[in-house]
Parts: structure tokens; sequence; C-alpha cells
């Protein structure tokens, strides 16, 4: 994903009682919230989510489903190529590249991690097309970790409502990790992305049937 950058006015950060409510509310509405990327184990965690940069997941989920049957592993995508892998992502923005980037790091960690993937974040940037965004999806979706992978939906969502307003993506970041109690840390990440894409929609959010719209701090709620 481009770096993204706040247009307009943000609100200001909601106090510990609003994000404990609202909080409360996600957890009853979906107790366990899931990604919609779709991934067999942690090395076709790391491919979706290194795929899905300025990518819809379900356009990469429809073309990672015939790969996936076939390539689950580093060794296997190694033994598939960069021009059969090409073939089956050509449907997804800047699919060379990123497939340039799937084969690197398939041969990194089939050569230094056994084939595994690591759980460190250091150790998960260095790999090629790997940032700091997916580092924080696969830590938080395989690891169980409280990392904050912050999209365009989690972006546009904290500013509105004051959940994690920030100007960038490493304020929005921080202040989840900062103001977001800590037994919702884990979760925290799919509720907002959810929530943005159902709900708080870019063009028109649905202010009127929204679940937290009683604490939100956006000016311009629809009806
Ligand atoms: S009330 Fe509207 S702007 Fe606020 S979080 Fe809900 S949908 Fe978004």
């Amino acid at each position: 994903m481009g770096r993204i950058v706040v247009q307009t006015p943000m609100a200001k950060q909601l106090d510990y009682h609003a994000m404990r409510a609202i909080f409360t509310r996600f957890q009853q509405a979906e107790p366990e919230p899931k990604g919609e990327l779709e991934h067999v184990n942690a090395f076709t965690l790391v491919v979706a989510v290194a795929l899905s940069a300025q990518a819809t997941d379900v356009g990469v989920n429809k073309a990672t489903r015939a790969l996936f049957a076939i390539a689950d592993t580093p060794a296997k995508m190694l033994a598939l190529g960069e021009e059969r892998l090409m073939d089956h992502i050509k449907t997804i923005g800047l699919f060379r590249n990123k497939a340039r980037n799937v084969i690197k790091l398939s041969q990194i960690l089939h050569e230094q991690y056994g084939g595994q993937v690591p759980s460190s974040r250091a150790a998960l940037q260095s790999l090629p097309g790997v940032g700091r965004k997916t580092a924080n999806v696969v830590l938080n979706m395989w690891f169980g970790q409280p990392a904050q992978a912050v999209d365009t939906h989690i972006f546009r969502v904290g500013n509105r409502s004051g959940i994690c307003p920030g100007r960038d993506v490493d304020v929005v970041e921080r202040a989840i990790e900062d103001n977001v109690p800590a037994e919702f840390q884990h979760h925290a990440h799919h509720w907002l992305i959810l929530h943005g894409r159902y709900i708080c929609v870019a063009r028109k959010p649905k202010c009127g049937i929204c679940p937290i719209r009683e604490w939100c701090l956006y000016e311009e709620k629809s009806e």
C-alpha cells in the first residue's frame, strides 16, 4: 500500500471510557473476528498479504485458491517458478514485481529458515516485499501478537471516529497501541477493518446503522 496521509481534519482521541465501550460492543457483535485473506499456513499467509498491497482481498483470494493448491510451501513455490507464478497472479496489480518478491522470499525461507516463517518482526521485515504492515498482519493473525497493521480502512475509521486518529499510518498504529485497552488489542485490527469495510465505508458511512455511533466524533454523520 502507498503511504496514507490524512487529508481531512482529524477527530481528537477518544477517552478511555469511550474506547472501552466501543470495543466491548465490537466484541459482543463479533467475539472472534477473522481476516478475509485465504491461506492454509503461515507461508501462504505471508504470500497472500504481500500480494494484497493495492489489491482487494477478494481479488487476491480468487488468484491464490488455485496457486496455494499446488504451492503451499517455499520449496513448492520455487519449483513452480516465477513464470508460472506470474500466470496465477496476473489479475493482481503489480504482479510482476510481486512474483519476483515471492520467489525471492521463498528462496530465503527455504535456505535460511528451513522452510518455516520466522516469528520476529525484524526477520519478517527483512524478506523481499514484506514491509511493516505485512509483518504486523502475520504477527497478529498467525503468531497471535497484538501487532497493528494499519490499512486504508483502519486509517479512515480511526480518524473519523477518534478511535485512533493520526496524520499518517505510524501515528495511527501508535494510537491503537497506546489507547486500545489491552484485552482488546489482539482483535482490534480485524474489528476496525471489518467496521471500515462494511459500515464506516469511504464514500458515505452508514452512520444510521453504526453500532458505535453514540461515541463517534465524526461531525458529518449520515442518517
Ligand atoms: S458513526 Fe458514522 S462516521 Fe462514526 S464510526 Fe459510525 S459509520 Fe463511521
